[in-house]
């Protein structure tokens, strides 16, 4: 069996895994492990929870320091769509190279994505407290992630269709912010692809290398890859016709061999541009059509389109300027439909930009058209969350209370932050015995959550409970320290 297709077994067998964990969450309601993705796991700088995905960042990074990029390689599930992909095209007669393209900037476009929520937090809040161990507080499929014919779209280009363009991991070397994380520990690692012996120069590793890296002349020049971009998937070791390649640690004092220095672009720079515009247009227009998650297929199809641009002006033969015209139409095809079909999150995002605005009535128009687009859809709870603040805003209690209800019902795992916002809500009406009662709720499932010790507390204090007010307000000050600043109990919001 060769190496690639033990790492497809592997890799399939990880999407295996995410399957049944999606099962057991959704279908046999098992909620005590949520999301573990990695795209999740600076949430704990926003509110200093420790969640599965925290935990398995931090492992993901561990991983990293010891063993390089090897989860890149072996344990990413979107790789092993990318990895069959290039199978599939291979079988079809379609030998797509890597391409080396500027356009990988847009990994950093990306990354500051990823860190805009910690960093604003940060700067809003100050650092949270860490320490309240929750690791099922965010649900594994989470509102961003991309379902049905959005699926479909974001697995056909993300994965087949810019694999065929730019060849294999085009994905990992384009778009995904993660590989930049991850390549920055990279650099410390000291277990890398190695060279054991003389080196006959035919160059098998670098023709079959699936980042494109020049692993013959890392090899020549540093005598081990150095390239952070390599995922450690060791097709070079088992093709070496010669057995010159090793996966090894460096025996001795501790030598990192990382190096961010990698090729830039096989094209120029009006060419890198031709990819790089049309995906920085697309990929926000995908955000506020589909979702968050999706802008990395506005930035698949932008790069894409720019491709089969570049190959109607510049293809020899008329039946490739044919085919890249086609692709191309059909890739625009794509844009329109998302730019054009009303969606749920188009409005939802819109309702948010009207109630920042203060148009309320708008706002709730829109949230109310977004919800009847689909009841019971997995941004459902979001919209309610909006309609609620703005009912609470508005002092229409009774809906509001309606609104928490139904988002009880459609995620009975967010009851800690449902039954928090009801508890602050109550607050705003003096109804204490009924705000404590939400707290109380909220310690619960999570009796780490100092702020909600801080609130109980002061309700507890309002009903004339002072000796448990005292204990609760100990406790919150304990789990976190900042809030002795605030001795002071608040004001009720
Ligand atoms: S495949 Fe082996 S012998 Fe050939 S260039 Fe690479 S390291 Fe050298
Ligand atoms: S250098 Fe070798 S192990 Fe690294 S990505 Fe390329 S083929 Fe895989």
């Amino acid at each position: 069996m060769s190496i690639t297709t033990k790492r497809i077994l592997v890799l399939f067998s990880v999407n295996v895994l995410m399957a049944v964990h999606l099962l057991a969450f959704y279908h046999f309601r098992a909620y005590g492990l949520g999301t573990i993705s990695p795209q999740g796991g600076l949430d704990i700088l926003v509110d200093g929870i420790i969640t599965g995905s925290a935990i398995f960042t931090g492992v993901l990074v561990i991983l990293t320091i010891a063993f390089g990029r090897l989860a890149c390689g072996w344990l990413c599930h979107w790789a092993g769509f990318m990895e069959c992909s290039h199978v599939l095209l291979k079988k079809a007669g379609i030998e797509a190279k890597p391409l080396h393209s500027r356009a990988g900037i847009l990994r950093y476009a990306f990354l500051a994505m990823l860190i805009a929520t910690p960093v604003t937090s940060y700067f809003g809040k100050g650092m949270p407290e860490i320490g309240d161990v929750q690791l099922g507080a965010v649900e594994v499929f989470t509102p961003d992630l991309p379902t049905g014919v959005v699926l479909v779209a974001t697995v056909v280009v993300s994965a087949v269709v810019i694999t065929g363009l730019f060849g294999s991991r085009a994905f990992c070397r384009y778009i995904c912010p993660w590989s930049l994380i991850l390549r920055f520990f990279d650099r410390i690692s000291p277990t890398r692809i190695r060279q054991k012996k003389k080196c006959e120069a035919c160059r098998t590793c670098t023709n079959e290398c699936p980042m494109g890296i020049d692993v013959q002349k890392e090899i020549e020049a540093h005598g081990q890859v150095r390239s952070t971009e390599c995922v450690r998937c060791l097709t070079c070791t088992s093709g070496c016709p010669s057995g010159v390649l090793s996966y090894s640690a460096k025996a001795g004092p501790f030598q990192p061999g990382g190096s961010f220095r990698t090729r830039l672009s096989d094209f120029g720079w009006a060419t890198d541009l031709l990819f790089i515009v049309p995906a920085a247009i697309l990929a926000p227009v995908a955000i506020f059509k589909l979702d968050s998650f999706q802008g990395w297929l506005g930035a698949a199809w932008g790069i894409s389109i720019g491709y089969c641009a570049l190959k109607v002006f510049t293809a020899r033969e008329k039946r490739d300027r044919g085919i890249a015209a086609g692709g191309g139409l059909l890739l625009a095809a794509g844009v329109a439909w998302a730019v054009f079909t009303p969606t749920q999150v188009a409005a939802y995002n819109t309702g948010k930009y009207a109630a920042r605005s203060g148009e309320f009535a708008e706002a709730e128009q829109l949230f109310r058209g977004a919800l009847a687009m689909d009841p019971n859809g997995r941004l459902s709870y979001d919209i309610l969350q909006e309609l609620a603040a703005l009912m609470v805003d508005e002092a229409r209690w009774d809906e509001a209370e309606a609104v928490y209800q139904e988002q009880l019902a459609l995620k009975p795992y967010y009851e800690p932050q449902v039954k928090y916002n009801m508890g602050q809500a109550y607050m705003r009406q003096a109804r204490f015995a009924e705000a404590a009662d939400s707290y109380r709720a909220v310690l619960r499932t999570r009796p780490k959550f100092a702020d909600a010790h801080f609130n109980l507390a002061y309700c507890l204090r309002d009903l004339g409970q002072e000796q448990e007010a005292t204990a609760e307000l100990a406790e919150a000050i304990r789990l976190k320290p900042s809030l002795a600043s605030m001795l002071q109990l608040p004001d009720a919001p």
